[in-house]
């Protein structure tokens, strides 16, 4: 049983399948199918379609040199039937099928790594032009520490105060921060002083209206 190729998608003509075209200079264009005959009488380049093995292996897709083809290929001089050579030819057909198997398999998936590296690269840069749009963890951390800083000098202007001295008088801020507490200090004070006055009037009013009763 001879197995054929097609002219224009290369798949394996079965006998008693497909379309055979012999051209007035004797070749042979043997199709699979009727859409690839069609292609051929609309005289398409089988590298141009894309559905096609020529394309595939013509745009790098496919695994086009190796030397696996070399069994493939169709040879004119007739071999002499040899038992021994009949059985080994076979077991080599299953062995080879393997091999071409396996080094399509791992052709693919260094065509995808590239794939891969490329969505990466896609992926950065997308990051990269909106990076915008992302808000670091740490972003409040800087503001935090001024912030925190700032309570910590006014906690210390407050206890050079209570302790009368007056080192941080050198910087202007300090001195103004310094001045501030102390206004807020006798605020409170007088504030306190009303408080217990008010508290005095009222206990006063309590009693007279005790008395009165
Ligand atoms: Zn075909």
């Amino acid at each position: 049983m001879r197995l054929e190729k097609c002219y224009f998608c290369s798949s394996t003509v079965y006998p008693g399948h497909g379309i055979q075209f012999v051209r007035n200079d004797c070749k042979v264009f043997r199709f699979c199918r009727s859409k690839c005959h069609k292609f051929f009488k609309r005289k398409r380049n089988p590298r141009k379609c894309r559905w096609t093995k020529a394309f595939r292996k013509a745009a790098g897709k496919e695994l086009a040199v190796d030397p696996a083809f070399e069994f493939e290929k169709r040879r004119h001089v007739p071999v002499k039937y040899n038992r021994e050579l009949w059985a080994k030819t076979v077991e080599a057909m299953k062995k080879v099928t393997e091999v071409k198997a396996k080094r399509e398999g791992k052709f693919i998936l260094d065509r995808l790594k590239k794939g891969d590296e490329l969505d990466r690269v896609r992926d950065k840069h997308e990051v990269e032009k909106h990076m915008h749009l992302i808000k670091s963890p740490a972003a409040g951390l800087k503001k935090q520490k001024e912030i925190d800083a700032e309570m910590e000098l006014e906690e210390k202007a407050t206890e050079h105060v209570k302790a009368g001295t007056s080192s941080v008088n050198t910087e202007e801020e300090g001195k103004v921060k310094l001045e501030d507490k102390e206004d807020e200090i006798q605020e409170m004070l007088l504030e306190e002083d009303t408080d217990d006055s008010d508290d005095s009037e009222e206990n006063a009013d309590g009693d007279m209206s005790d008395d009165g009763q």
